[in-house]
């Protein structure tokens, strides 16, 4: 199967800001940032979005959440985040390939367009 996009910037095909990594997933700068903080914490299995994810994955994806909150933590936002996940084409989402946003540094407008 081809490599998503978020895969080929993993194995370093592709350039990229790789904040963080573990064995599960990566914290990737995102290249259009919309707050001054904006990563993208993506798992390595190229999981397609969380409408197709299945009971297996569940620990990846508390993974997933668990890592947002504590690299918020070391980014010293404690004055607020947002977590964002854009699933299929009416939530917004252009890469499939299962990724959180983790936006914060300004004050966040609610609700999103
Ligand atoms: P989505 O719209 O699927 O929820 O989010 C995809 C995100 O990936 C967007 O915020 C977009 O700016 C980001 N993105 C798209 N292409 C690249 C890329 O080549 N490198 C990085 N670092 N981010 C990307």
């Amino acid at each position: 199967m081809e490599k998503t996009l978020f895969e080929k910037i993993m194995t370093g095909e592709i350039p990229g800001q790789i904040e963080y990594e573990d064995d599960l997933c990566i914290a990737l700068r995102d290249i259009n940032p919309q707050a001054p903080i904006h990563l993208l914490i993506i798992p390595r299995k190229p999981i397609p979005r969380v409408g197709e994810a299945s009971k297996e994955d569940q620990a990846t994806l508390g993974h997933l959440l668990l890592t947002a909150g504590q690299i918020a933590k070391n980014l010293n936002l404690e004055n607020g985040f947002r977590i964002v996940i854009n699933n299929g084409e009416d939530g917004g989402e252009t890469v499939p390939h299962l990724h959180v946003h983790l936006l914060g540094g300004r004050q966040l407008d609610w609700p999103p367009g």
